[in-house]
């Protein structure tokens, strides 16, 4: 029986909960991206690690708007349905339809909320949660 590798991760107890470059690979599939390796970190992955350290404040009247704190101390607003951040990466790096790190933050708070997140991905996530892993 051949599974997926999140599913094969959960359904081993020697293995539940511990594969970070699994999920984040599982996180990438869920919006629609090429998982390169750990060796050059993507916006999804810097996002995911804003998204556990609770960075991500997203409006209570608007799922589809948030203000993220940056690791600098800094705050951006992200409007997600508009592909919008304030921060300097997102104006000089990006195309308007290219996500940067807080767009993704945002995106997974979001899906979060919405119950849209992957069911696979779910215990994985409060794993790192309870971690506090900030890799
Ligand atoms: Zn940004």
């Amino acid at each position: 029986m051949k599974m997926g590798a999140i599913e094969s991760i959960n359904s081993n107890p020697n293995t539940r909960g511990k594969s970070w470059v699994e999920l984040i690979r599982q996180l990438h599939k869920h919006y629609g991206m090429e998982y390169k390796g750990n060796n050059s970190q993507s916006r999804i992955e810097k996002g995911f690690e804003i998204f556990l350290k609770n960075q991500v404040h997203l409006f209570s009247d608007n799922p589809y708007h948030a203000r993220v704190e940056g690791d600098n101390g800094k705050e951006y607003k992200v409007v997600i349905s508009a592909c919008t951040c304030t921060c300097p990466d997102k104006e000089y790096n990006l195309a308007p339809e290219e996500r940067c790190k807080h767009i993704r933050a945002a995106e997974l708070a979001r899906d979060e909320q919405l119950g849209l997140l992957p069911k696979a991905a779910l215990d994985q996530i409060e794993y790192f949660r309870r971690k506090e892993v900030t890799a």
